[in-house]
């Protein structure tokens, strides 16, 4: 059955939807830029939502970089922050490691970033300088050390760092098993790339479970953190992202207001069968550049 569609966000309605909201949630990839190009009109919307005194926190659930590379790549944008504006994917899990008391070594299928956010709390981890081997010996043992596997977008995963990980899930007791986020794919110029929820699939088949938990968008508990840790109403905050079963998810399920931009992964025909409620938006726009338009 059709579904009713989404408004567009107009002249007539943005003065009451700005007046309504203190802060923004903001995807970035698909909003901000895409890859490394940047959307139009993205720092001068931030700019402009700041000069109005609307907070704004980058929500990412790109897991291979560090908040500090977040920093600088908002900087390259013309986008000033610091590591407390912005909560990625990988920001997120390593703060879930340590707020729920893992103990032992961590073992990381992801990139640097993460393995660096994973540093940063503390937490002994390895698992990078495996890249690229794929030979598995036998007999086959991991250290018993290890009390969690993390993992997210691996772009040197190997059969020898999925063996690990499955092993010390499998073997080590107690041994917990988190993941950063399950996007199946994420855009590059000209295709659409295998997203971290190809490698966490490949793992979670061969350990026959599921984690025991998934650290990104649209998890709830990420946004719950996020809306304590700076203070805000959800009633009164938008998530602002281009996809709909994590961004819009995300925000609709916590009770945040949300916007769609249509510069990401959503395409304006995606809006007409919508399958389910929790992530139909409360408005679309074409590009995070209408709002400086909105506001003239
Ligand atoms: N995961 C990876 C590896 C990515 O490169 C990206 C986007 O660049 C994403 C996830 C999605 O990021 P975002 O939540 O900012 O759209
Ligand atoms: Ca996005």
């Amino acid at each position: 059955a059709p579904t009713s569609t989404v408004r567009h966000l107009k002249t007539a309605n943005f003065r009451q939807w700005i007046d309504g909201l203190d802060a923004f949630l903001f995807d970035c990839d698909g909003v901000l830029w895409r890859g490394s190009a940047a959307i139009d009109g993205a720092k001068e919307a931030i700019a402009l939502l700041r000069s109005l005194g609307k907070k704004v926190v980058f929500v990412t659930n790109n897991s291979t970089k560090s908040r500090d590379t977040y920093v600088n790549k908002l900087a390259g944008q013309g986008i000033p922050a610091t590591v407390n504006d912005i909560v990625t994917s990988a920001s997120a899990c390593a703060a879930y490691l340590r707020k729920h008391d893992v103990q032992g070594k961590v073992y990381v299928v992801g990139e640097a970033g993460l393995a660096a956010e994973v540093t940063a709390q503390g937490f002994e981890n390895f698992g990078l300088e495996h890249n690229g081997k794929t030979e598995v010996p036998t007999p086959f043992t991991v250290d018993p050390a290890v009390g969690a596997v993390v993992i997210g977008l691996d772009r040197a995963i190997s059969y020898y760092k999925l063996s690990y990980a499955a092993v010390a899930i499998l073997n080590n007791p107690g041994c917990k098993f988190f993941a950063t986020n399950t996007d199946p794919t994420f855009p590059v110029d000209g295709a659409v790339l295998p997203g971290g929820g190809t490698c966490v699939a490949a793992l979670a088949t061969a350990v026959g479970r599921e984690p025991d938990a998934v650290i990104g968008k649209p998890s709830q508990a990420l946004l719950q953190t996020i809306l304590s840790t700076h203070n805000l109403d959800p009633a009164r905050t938008c998530m602002v992202g281009d996809r709909l079963n994590t961004d819009i998810e995300f925000g609709r399920l916590g009770g945040l207001k949300t916007l769609l931009v249509l510069t990401g992964v959503t395409a304006p025909q995606d809006l007409d069968h919508i399958a389910n409620e929790a992530q139909r938006p409360d408005f679309f726009v074409e590009s995070i550049d209408v709002v400086n338009q909105l506001a003239k």
